[in-house]
């Protein structure tokens, strides 16, 4: 029997900070590569220009190699199928699109955003499910010479057909069939030329030879769309292994509503990549005598997928704590050390020892400085991180903490999009600007803020604080602000 090699891949979108979840599926696709002697990659899909950065990407690697999770092929380390960011690949797409249209699996479809709008306006009001009505399907050879002589924009469809259904296979699940007339005729290329995630995601597995996609439940509904787009360029699809959500207790799925799901948020806390990785590998596996403290080499030696269990495993904070205290008792002392140091205590050294930043921050503070002893009393949220946050201070008067939480983490996502110098003024105007994109008042907001940033409810001037913390400071803070709103509420 020939067997295909293992490889694997996870494919983040950095469109935000790095996520459990991606965390928790990409040991998965770990596990199962080391223990096949696979490879995993690691493939950036950027293809959403206005929410993808850069930044994020950074973080994300950063965070999944400080778990310990390496890769054999990615955007930084290269690899034989590169390029691992889908930015970089817009011609192939652009090939593959010409290629459906030529088998007559996709068209091209001209219809303006008030056209679309209407059609799903109709569909609202006869309570139809929102989907495009197929109105270029069928336009003639002659209409699209003559749309394409006049050089209008369009976008490159799926023509799903009309009757029958797509099967997906699953290996936890089985066949999962699939009504065709339920499926959208999705957008596989948009006007500017950029693939959507069906496309890219499609034409990367294959050309990038992954054998099987291991990815989180949500992407089950999109896979009919890649099982026909399979079958339209006649290539092999790979097999397709839908992870279990992982859950809030109440079961709702985990989202950053409810919890913490930055795993910067988790280091910066003093988590050890150990126990989240360990964590993590409880979620719907077990080992095979049930032990459940066990290195992420001990996963690998023992891993099968045979003992996935699907039902919603619980994001249990409470367990995660108990599992870092139980790995912190475990560290011989000098290493405890060497984590303090690494973890904790350098940022701040760092900090302290750097007198430009000294020099820069002392201008703040020297008026309300009655001796040089009350420095430290002052002064502590300039060097120390993270803050413990008293959530009463937070959150304003008439306000919940729900509000408060909501409110912070859309300063911190305004905050992470701006690019402009990170400075008094400048950092006022962005934040003025932000103020009138919510329904709060500025007093109550720049409160929040400036408890958020700093810890108390009395500082130098917000915006001057701001800039001399600096742009990394300020988001995680908001950060860690959001979680301890959120581990109240
Ligand atoms: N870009 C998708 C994500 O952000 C990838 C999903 C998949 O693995 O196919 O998770």
């Amino acid at each position: 029997m020939s067997e295909t090699p293992v490889r694997v891949r996870i494919a983040p979108s950095p469109t935000g900070p790095p996520h459990v979840g991606t965390a928790y599926i990409a040991l998965f696709n770990y596990a199962f590569a080391r223990s096949q002697g696979g490879k995993f990659v690691v493939r950036i899909e950027d293809t959403d220009q206005a929410r993808s950065s850069r930044h994020y990407e950074e973080a994300i690697l950063r965070a999944l190699r400080w778990l310990g999770l390496a890769w054999d092929e990615g955007p930084d380390v290269g690899g034989p199928y590169g390029p691992y960011r889908q930015s970089e690949r817009l011609p192939l797409y652009q090939h593959y699109a010409q290629e459906l249209l030529e088998r007559g699996a996709a068209y091209r479809c001209w219809c303006s955003p008030e056209r679309l709008e209407a059609v799903r306006q109709q569909q609202r009001q006869a309570k139809l499910p929102l989907r495009y009505d197929g109105h270029c399907r069928t336009l003639s050879a002659a209409e699209i010479a003559a749309c394409l002589r006049q050089g209008q924009p369009y976008v490159v469809r799926l023509k799903v057909p009309s009757r029958g259904e797509t099967v997906v296979h699953d290996a936890f699940r089985g066949a999962i069939a699939f009504d065709n007339q339920q499926l959208d005729d999705q957008i596989l290329l948009k006007s500017d030329g950029f693939p959507t995630y069906h496309l890219a995601n499609v034409v990367d597995d294959h050309l990038m030879r992954i054998s099987h996609v291991i990815r989180a439940e949500e992407w089950i509904a999109s896979t009919p769309k890649h099982v026909l787009l399979y079958q339209a360029f006649g290539w092999q699809p790979p097999v397709f292994m839908h992870m279990p959500l992982l859950r809030n207790p109440d079961r709702s799925k985990i989202s950053k509503r409810k919890n913490p799901v930055s795993l910067d948020y988790y280091r910066r806390q003093g988590y050890l990549p150990e126990a989240i990785c360990n964590f993590l590998g409880l979620m719907g596996w077990s080992m095979p005598d049930e032990r459940e403290i066990f290195s992420l080499e001990e996963m690998v030696q023992a891993f099968t997928f045979e003992r996935i269990r699907l039902g919603g495993p619980i994001f249990d904070l409470q367990k995660l704590d108990w599992l870092n205290g139980v790995y912190i008792r475990r560290l011989p002392p000098e290493e405890l050390v060497r984590r303090l140091y690494d973890q904790l205590i350098t940022p701040l050294l760092h900090r302290l020892r750097d007198t430009l930043y000294l020099r820069r921050l002392i201008p703040l503070l020297q008026e309300r400085l009655p001796t040089l002893g009350d420095f430290h009393s002052l002064a502590a949220y300039f060097y120390q991180t993270p803050l413990r946050y008293d959530p009463a201070l937070l959150v304003p008067k008439g306000r919940s903490a729900r509000e408060t939480a909501n409110v912070l983490a859309g300063a911190a996502e305004w905050l992470q999009r701006y690019e402009g110098p990170w400075q008094d003024a400048e950092l006022e105007s962005c934040l003025r600007a932000y103020l009138e994109s919510t329904k709060w008042d500025a007093r109550s907001l720049f409160m929040s803020l400036r408890v958020a940033l700093t810890g108390r409810t009395a500082s130098p001037p917000l915006f001057a604080t701001m800039e001399v913390l600096g742009r990394e400071l300020c988001l995680t803070r908001l950060e860690d602000a959001v979680a301890a709103l959120q581990k109240q509420s």
